[in-house]
């Protein structure tokens, strides 16, 4: 709890996301964090949409992002959606307020406009290229160089800036010394500063980069913990100077850089879900100008409670083998302190037996909503009322990993058996079977309550009578009715299917086979 002590602002947390495109199970992580974090210690939870790129802006994308925190039961205190105190809450709409803070750093002679254009900026990394710097950057050893309030005078600064010449305003970062500060899960973290470019704060078309919009509006939102991934790790020297600079490092929150997940090789790709055969987004996400559209979680079949368990898992446990957690345990039992630092792997068939575990400890009538949504009605899988649903779920659940392995689980439920295994019941098919079968067609047909128990007993009491071993006809039996061996119960099948198809399925099978 030491991140926590002396502390006296009231903990907020932020998912500032980018609407570039769809959520990445990586980003659900993200958010399942800061929202742990926050429900725990009894504070705000808000998404801060960071659109200043409006190069990457692609339509659909909030939304998809807010549709995918509902289903994932993750719903901020505070977003576009959700209106509160501090907003507006999406970047583009603050646009106004970001200049000054630019400004007020070259004022104090930490940022300077910079008035070179893309031809100049070229030129500048042909220059400047060598075996050793392949890739020269805007920086202490070349600003000097180039064209800005740095190397112009002030005149020729004031006569640029009111012509309105486009120019951008950049930081002036400190050519030696470190910077430092102490990550939640890394510990304490250093950044030797010579190594950093002047990084662009305010573009030509007033718009901020990522870099300064992030810190004016953590500060401005009172952001008291940062959670973001480990990508963002590089920019951390340029996000502290400008928190030095700007709200004085005690202002700052307290950080956390989570750790990457992997997939098969390295970094796991939205690229890699298709070339691997699982999801990687938490739900579909169609590109609106490919129209390619990525798999997600949801459609696939995974509960949302699942998709939860499974993520926060992947870089996080409580300390015990304890795997399954529901949402509110989660919050119970969180701690930045136990995320890994290093790298979680995402295994597919773990988060499928996630998956199945929350199939089989969810109640049915909830599995029978979660299937709703998946199919649209159940209709679509056959009628059979919804009573019988439920039983149907409570017997095939054991043996479905996702919510769209019901279809094939209850198939024959609502038709005949698209193939039918002979060649399991034919070589052992005697004249002694078919007349049992042919016997058990009468006693079903006479049988006043049907019920599988009932089936059972009806069954065993038979076969004993003709002297041949149940457990030779229970396979004759399964096959007839369902087409392989597979399935639940063969006497709970057969008391859903009811009598008369249960009898149209034997006596179909029986007079196929005596006649072969
Ligand atoms: N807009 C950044 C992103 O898209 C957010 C990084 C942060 O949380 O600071 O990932």
């Amino acid at each position: 709890m030491g991140y926590l002590c002396g502390m006296s602002k009231k903990v907020r947390v932020r998912f500032a996301p980018s609407p570039t495109g769809g959520l990445h199970l990586g980003g659900v992580r993200t958010v399942l964090y800061n929202y742990l974090f926050a429900k725990k210690h009894g504070g705000d939870f808000i998404v801060r949409i960071e659109d200043t790129d409006q190069s990457r802006y692609v339509p659909g994308a909030e939304e998809y992002i807010f549709d995918c925190l509902r289903w994932c039961g993750l719903e901020p205190d505070e977003s576009v959606q959700h209106g509160g105190a501090f907003g507006p809450y999406r970047q583009s709409e603050r646009k106004s307020l970001y200049r000054a803070y630019a400004e007020k750093l070259i004022t104090q002679g930490d940022a300077y406009y910079a008035f070179d254009t893309p031809a100049e900026l070229e030129a500048m990394r042909k220059q400047y290229k060598t075996d050793q710097n392949p890739s020269p950057q805007y920086d202490h050893t070349l600003r000097l160089r180039m064209r800005n309030s740095l190397t112009l005078s002030a005149e020729e600064v004031n006569q640029l800036l009111s012509s309105g010449t486009p120019h951008v305003i950049r930081i002036q970062m400190p050519g030696s010394g470190t910077i430092a500060f102490t990550d939640m899960i890394r510990g304490d973290v250093s950044f030797d500063m010579s190594t950093v470019d002047d990084k662009v704060l305010l573009k030509a078309d007033g718009m901020p980069t990522y870099h300064l919009a992030v810190v004016v509006d953590d500060h401005l939102m009172q952001i008291s913990h940062a959670f973001r991934g480990e990508e963002w790790l590089p920019s951390a020297p340029v996000h502290l100077r400008l928190w030095e600079k700007l709200f004085g490092r005690d202002a700052m929150p307290q950080w956390a850089h989570l750790p990457l997940i992997l997939g098969p090789n390295g970094k796991l790709s939205k690229r890699d879900g298709a070339k691997y055969g699982f999801p990687v987004f938490a739900m579909n996400w169609t590109d609106p100008k490919s129209g390619e559209t990525i798999e997600g979680f949801r459609e696939r079949g995974f509960l949302p409670e699942a998709f939860i368990n499974l993520l926060a898992m992947l870089g996080w446990n409580d300390g015990t083998e304890k795997e399954l957690f529901s949402l509110e345990e989660l919050v119970q039992a969180f701690s930045m302190e136990r995320v890994h630092s290093a790298g979680a792997k995402f295994d597919y068939e773990k988060a499928k037996w996630f998956n199945h575990e929350w199939l089989r400890r969810k109640p049915l009538e909830e599995i029978i909503i979660a299937l709703r949504s998946q199919f649209g009605s159940l209709d679509s899988l056959g009628s059979l009322g919804s009573l019988k649903w439920e039983r149907i779920v409570a017997l095939v659940r054991e043996r479905c990993h996702l919510l769209t392995d019901f279809v094939e689980e209850t198939r024959y439920f609502f038709e005949y058996p698209k193939s039918v295994d002979m060649a399991s019941i034919q070589p052992k098919w005697s004249s002694e079977k078919a007349a049992f079968f042919s016997a058990l067609l009468v006693r079903y047909d006479s049988l006043a309550d049907w019920n599988a128990a009932a089936l059972e007993e009806c069954f065993k009491t038979l076969a004993t009578e003709q002297s041949i071993k149940p457990g030779e006809l229970m396979l004759p039996l399964r096959i007839m009715l369902v087409g392989g061996k597979f399935g639940p119960g063969v006497f709970d099948i057969a008391d859903i299917l009811g009598k008369v198809e249960t009898i149209r399925r034997i006596e179909l099978l029986t007079v196929q086979l005596s006649n072969n």
